[in-house]
């Protein structure tokens, strides 16, 4: 069990400090919104440009310490986050309202990527292609860029910053992290980690606070040489005009389609949407929120949902057989229900969810299934990251590939189907940095690019090795031995 009230500090050159005014944000619990669980610092600029400043005087000593040391020190993290994961979990569950099953998932997910980029330490390929010119060598390696600003949001507390801790550290740069002010306390915990596991001062530092000041300030200091910020599509694009001379990167939202082909297994396509679009509230950018169904097959398709849908164990996302807890804070709570209203009138309701009791014993929603919505409508178009999915009848494949198609979002996609040609087609024509076939859009392995397309993605994928591109330049060496 963790302490009832678990109090985050700025982490600042390997000390912990207040806000310098001293106030603090409050941490409520989306379960029971009369229980604060935590706090941490309201800060200001002054403390991000503290905090840059820290990190570009550990600047040097960490890029001179071999990658196989950095690389340890991110393994020894992974044990410590591991031998913590119960704790962890219980944290996020209070902190965000994710379910504990999905909670235990990300601990184990975050220790894995810090495995995953220690190893690294000991890889870190270059390349040395024949030259063209006679005798000589020619030679590319990898450099650290400098001090790096993450931005993360509140929806995986831990395994976002991970994803991006762990290759911006084992590349030899250093960091400042702004975590979403709800999900500061699992960041915190990773700090502490990294601390336990080795990691010199300065080399990671965290400032919480109002993404409008502490935020800012981390993306205007000229002393930061890269941005990889992920959240919101309209936060991101306003960030990526204000990052002038900086190498930036932002995974932004989704509106991620699932198409259900005639020969699909339409009870486990049902499962699979009900998963991708209500686990964990729909809280995910990965989720499905919108099913597209060939005619064909619609009306049973849709019996399946139903039943999928109705499966799903709305409750306390402490309990081990939850899957649908509460949504993270009341203003998400309140935009829900207010997209839900305009969901109505978009199409048919199918399965009425929306508030199971009052805010005052939780943000509780249960899901609620639209059908025959129409692809240009609000409901369709805008990322709701809420329990709400529109399903959306197509003629045939070209229809279904045309209407998941139809979004400014490319993130995931999915189809069920057995035919090898639906399936490759659908890859091919997806205009979706994900394609999953028989798979939920939900779910993801580090160990391989991830990111989206048209305004889901901007300036490269993370994980995998492509992560090591965005936290590395190359430098180019041609030596002519006389
Ligand atoms: P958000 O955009 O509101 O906030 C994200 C982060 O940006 C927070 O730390 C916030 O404090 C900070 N921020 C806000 N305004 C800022 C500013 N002006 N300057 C600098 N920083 C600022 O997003 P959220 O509500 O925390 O997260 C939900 C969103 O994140 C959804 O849209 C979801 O799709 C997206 N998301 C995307 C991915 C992905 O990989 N594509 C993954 C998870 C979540």
């Amino acid at each position: 069990m963790i302490e009832s009230q678990v109090e985050s500090q700025n982490f600042i050159g390997g000390e912990w400090f207040p806000a310098d005014s001293g106030a603090t944000l409050d941490v409520v619990n989306p379960s029971n919104p009369a229980e604060v669980i935590g706090t941490t610092p309201d800060s200001g600029a002054g403390e991000a440009e503290r905090a840059v400043g820290a990190a570009a005087g550990a600047f040097e000593e960490w890029k001179a310490t071999l990658p196989s040391g950095r690389g340890a020190i991110l393994t020894k993290a992974a044990d410590i986050l591991e031998s913590r994961t119960d704790e962890l979990a219980e944290l996020m569950a209070r902190e965000v309202g994710k379910p504990m099953k999905e909670s235990r998932m990300e601990v184990g997910r975050a220790a894995a990527i810090f495995r995953y980029y220690g190893s690294e330490g000991w890889r870190m390929h270059g390349m040395m292609p024949p030259s063209t010119r006679p005798g000589v060598q020619v030679s590319s390696v990898r450099e650290p860029l400098g001090v790096v600003t993450l931005i993360t949001p509140w929806n995986f507390p831990l395994a976002i910053p991970a994803w991006k801790l762990a290759p911006a550290l084992v590349c030899g740069n250093t960091v400042v992290i702004k975590p979403a002010s709800q999900a500061a306390l699992s960041a915190a915990a990773m700090m502490r980690a990294l601390k336990e596991a080795g990691l010199p001062d300065g080399v990671v530092n965290m400032v919480t606070g109002p993404g409008g000041t502490v935020g800012d300030a981390l993306v205007t200091d000229s002393r930061v040489k890269a941005l990889s910020f992920t959240g919101s599509t309209s936060v991101g694009l306003g960030i990526q005009e204000r990052a002038v001379g900086k190498k930036v990167q932002l995974e932004l939202g989704g509106k991620n389609p699932y198409v259900v082909m005639e020969d699909a297994d339409l009870s486990d396509a049902a499962a699979k949407i009900a998963f991708g679009a209500f686990g964990y509230s729909g809280e995910k950018c990965t989720a499905s929120s919108r099913a597209i169904v060939v005619e064909e097959v619609y009306e049973q398709f849709m019996d399946e949902l139903v039943e999928a849908t109705k499966a799903m164990k709305v409750g306390d996302p402490l309990e081990e057989d939850t899957d649908i807890g509460p949504v993270v804070n009341s203003d998400q709570y309140e935009k829900i229900l207010n997209d839900l209203e305009k969901a109505r009138n978009a199409g048919r309701v199918v399965l009425e969810g929306g508030a199971t009791g009052s805010a005052d014993e939780g943000y509780y929603l249960a899901p609620t299934i639209i059908s025959e919505v129409d692809s240009s409508s609000e409901t369709a178009q805008e990322e709701i990251f809420g329990p709400v999915l529109a399903v959306m009848p197509a003629r045939d494949f070209d229809h279904a590939v045309e209407l998941a198609n139809d979004t400014r979002y490319g993130l995931t996609a999915g189809i069920s189907t057995r035919s090898l040609r639906y399936a490759h087609e659908f890859i091919a024509r997806s205009q979706t940095g994900l394609v999953n076939v028989n798979l939920p859009t939900a779910g993801l392995e580090f160990q391989v690019p991830f990111g989206g397309n048209k305004e889901s993605g901007v300036g490269g994928r993370e994980q995998g090795p492509a992560a090591l591109d965005f936290y590395s330049a190359w430098k180019t060496v041609s030596i002519l031995p006389l």
